[in-house]
């Protein structure tokens, strides 16, 4: 929609956490009108209604009434399902319903890179910020990251970049969102209560990210997923360059390893990026995080030499195996992103040494059999946590020893009691945390507190 279109228009938004506030800031900074409506009570939204007032947006709170679909457009926060009723109504009434990142994309005059996938989104988008940053190209880091890209798009200069991190739900209702560069991770099962338990509604959000995609575009995306690798090749656009990322095989063009060393192939160039033991995020997942954001950044013309130091420096996001110290010996890792079954299969094979997990949390059906085999290999013995430790405990108990914590303390004394000189203790739950934590970066530094207070460790 261009300017002149979204002048004309009534635009409805639906949630005013952060992202919901943005855009109708945006919205009414364009000229157009916009009526924010939230279910939550006015009592617990203070600080939206009074960026709200201020910005002079009428608004609703506690409930949605019929005035929050009288209007042309409905736009949907993230947090808000399309399952919501006041969807479906609006639906019903004919009105066109958008995600938060289409709108803020309408408003973009630099080139769109949006990255997406079930695990990985996070650090992948900040290294490939770090690789624009390190090469002193202008750029804005936003999406899913923490500063949603209707904060920041009108900061987005027609030579800058914006580097998006796009979660499924907010691919959902995009309708004409065009990144200059798509990149898909890897697709595997979570969330699917969003998309009715269906594996191929979930695969079709995912596949949104590149659907506008045509000629001048590039898809970067994990060859080794089956999952991926099969949504790329039913539905991707005519025109879009495609590169492939494998650390298995060696595809035309796209990244790979050979003989030890990250090579690419970009624009009928190849370059020999780095060797793989000089990158310094670890395990086969990271690699691969590593080859999407290389790939992303040479296919924007970032050369080498860039690229190879800030692969070199790039110590990781807090959080994800986030090394905390080595205390008598033992070394401790946070994992407490590790909100599904998916990243702790990574976890465990990040490693050789002995590992001693901690596991469980508030599970959103999990299903841990997928480990059993890793855990056979790598784990010496499990600390079940969290509302879901009986079920850990039932999953694991027949392959190694589980000891069950009541408190993260107990958790962190019990794994360090199991724990040898040379172990690891991993922190890598799962499950999300909300049963004895406010989010995971609370989970996690509770962890790393208790850590420090070891006997032994530094503080
Ligand atoms: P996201 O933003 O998609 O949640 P993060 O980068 O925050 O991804 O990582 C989340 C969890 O997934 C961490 O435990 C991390 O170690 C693990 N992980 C990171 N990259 C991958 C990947 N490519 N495949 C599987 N798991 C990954």
């Amino acid at each position: 929609m261009d300017l002149e279109r979204i002048r004309q228009t009534r635009f409805s938004v639906i949630g005013a956490a952060r992202s919901g506030i943005a855009v109708a800031r945006l919205l009414a900074g364009a000229g157009a009108r916009v009526f924010v409506s939230d279910a939550a009570p006015a009592a617990t939204m203070g600080a939206a209604l009074a960026a709200l007032e201020q910005a002079q947006i009428p608004c609703e709170f506690g409930g949605h009434t019929p005035r929050a679909i009288d209007a042309d457009v409905l736009v949907l926060s993230p947090g808000v399902p399309s399952t919501a009723p006041i969807v479906r109504q609006a639906v019903d009434r004919g009105m066109k319903v958008v995600s938060e990142l289409e709108t803020a994309s309408w408003l973009n005059r630099g080139t769109l890179v949006a990255i997406t996938g079930t695990n990985g989104k996070t650090t992948t988008t900040t290294l490939a910020g770090r690789m624009f940053e390190d090469a002193h190209r202008p750029c804005v880091v936003a999406g899913n990251i923490g500063t949603a890209f209707s904060e920041v798009v009108s900061v987005v200069g027609r030579d800058s970049t914006a580097i998006l991190e796009v979660s499924s739900f907010q691919l959902d209702h995009v309708q004409t969102f065009r990144p200059r560069v798509a990149v898909i991770l890897n697709i595997t099962p979570d969330h699917l209560d969003r998309y009715d338990h269906s594996m191929d509604l979930y695969v079709r959000s995912k596949s949104r990210v590149f659907a506008r995609q045509g000629e001048g575009d590039m898809l970067v995306y994990n060859y080794d997923d089956e999952m991926t690798r099969s949504a790329v090749e039913h539905h991707v656009p005519a025109g879009v360059t495609l590169l492939p990322f494998s650390v298995s095989t060696t595809p035309a063009t796209g990244a790979c390893v050979e003989n030890g060393m990250l090579v690419t192939q970009v624009s009928g160039s190849r370059t020999p990026v780095i060797p793989v033991q000089d990158i310094s995020i670890r395990g086969t997942h990271n690699l691969y995080n590593a080859m999407a954001a290389t790939l992303t950044a040479q296919a924007l013309g970032i050369g080498p030499a860039s690229l190879r130091a800030t692969l070199r420096n790039f110590k990781g996001v807090e959080h994800r195996l986030e090394f905390v110290q080595e205390v008598n010996g033992i070394t401790y890792i946070n994992d407490s992103k590790a909100t599904n079954v998916d990243s702790v299969w990574y976890a465990l094979q990040s490693y050789s040494a002995p590992l001693i997990v901690l596991i469980g949390g508030r599970d959103k059906g999990n299903d841990y059999v997928r480990l059993a085999d890793l855990v056979r290999r790598h784990v010496k013995a499990v600390v079940a946590i969290g509302e879901s430790a009986e079920k850990v405990d039932a999953a694991f108990r027949d392959i190694v020893p589980v000891a069950t914590a009541g408190t993260m303390a107990e958790a962190v004394s019990k794994a360090t009691a199991l724990a040898t000189r040379g172990d690891i203790v991993l922190l890598s739950p799962a499950c999300a945390s909300f049963d004895w934590f406010q989010n995971y970066e609370h989970r996690g530094r509770v962890f790393k507190d208790l850590v420090r207070q070891l006997p032994g460790a530094a503080a």
